[in-house]
């Protein structure tokens, strides 16, 4: 069976000294493991203080938000794969829409990332989604499944297996429209059939998929009973406590409830 997983991407957001609040409120209410996986993703200048912060709660994982594909060089600006390693960083986001937005991030680099955070032991949160254009003209389908096959391209089987997959449609990211549960749920099958094509059944059915996309607590019920969505990437309600905690809450009765039924 599948964990449910939520994951903060906190973005550019957060003093420092925020960034660190949030951390102890989150570090001091969730004392033992739940039935959902938790991260937050920092802003990359915050993951080494967040990381030791959470070091020794296993149970909340640290991600980035993004890394070069080069392991080191003269890239200014950039962050490696060794360097989050370094920094016991065990996820990072690749592909969000807003790095292909602003930073003109193609489907090769977000194959060339994916390839370089497998080979450091990173897992990769592989993002897909298509924008409001594209969906109005009835293509969102085509594009997310040739946005996946792009960013696998010459992984095998088992480098498919270690990936978490969120279908984030564009025109749902910060803006407050939601994609509905049933929309989510039949694209990320769609992904799920595409993993099965390109790798096995069984992987198909291991590999996580996420949907991302104005998701809040008051929402977020509608898309987590649907038992092909693995749970959220949550961008702008994981910067407030409560309802991240109500997040987390919503992940871990659904995955209770998947649990019950499956004995
Ligand atoms: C995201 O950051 O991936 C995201 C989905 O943002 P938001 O929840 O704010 O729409």
């Amino acid at each position: 069976m599948r964990n449910k997983i939520i994951i903060g991407n906190w973005k550019m957001n957060l003093s420092l000294a925020d960034a660190q609040d949030l951390t102890f409120k989150l570090k001091s209410s969730i004392k033992v493991e739940r039935p959902a996986e938790i991260t937050v993703c920092p802003p990359s200048v915050y993951l080494l203080t967040i990381s030791n912060i959470l070091k020794d709660t296993p149970h909340i994982k640290t991600g980035a938000q993004n890394m070069f594909y080069k392991e080191e060089g003269a890239y200014t600006g950039e962050v490696s794969p060794k360097m989050l390693k370094d920094l016991h960083i065990e996820m990072v986001i690749i592909g969000h829409s807003e790095r292909r937005q602003y930073f003109n991030e193609s489907d090769k680099d977000v194959n060339l990332k994916i390839k370089a955070a497998l080979k450091f032991g990173l897992t990769p949160v592989f993002c897909v989604g298509e924008d409001l254009k594209i969906r109005e003209k009835g293509e969102a389908e085509s594009q997310v499944k040739n946005q996946v096959l792009e960013g696998i391209k010459d992984l095998n089987s088992a480098d498919i297996e270690k990936l978490i997959i969120a279908y984030e449609p564009v025109w749902a990211i910060g803006t407050g429209k939601i994609c509905s549960g049933e929309d989510a749920n039949k694209i990320i099958k769609m992904i799920r059939s595409t993993i099965k094509e390109k790798s096995t059944p069984q992987i198909s059915e291991t590999v996580r998929i996420l949907y991302g996309g104005s998701v809040k607590s008051d929402n977020f019920g509608e898309h987590i009973k649907y038992p092909d969505i693995d749970g959220g990437l949550v961008g702008g309600a994981s910067l407030n406590f409560e309802e991240f905690m109500k997040l987390i809450d919503l992940a871990s009765n659904a995955h209770s409830q998947v649990q019950s039924h499956s004995v």
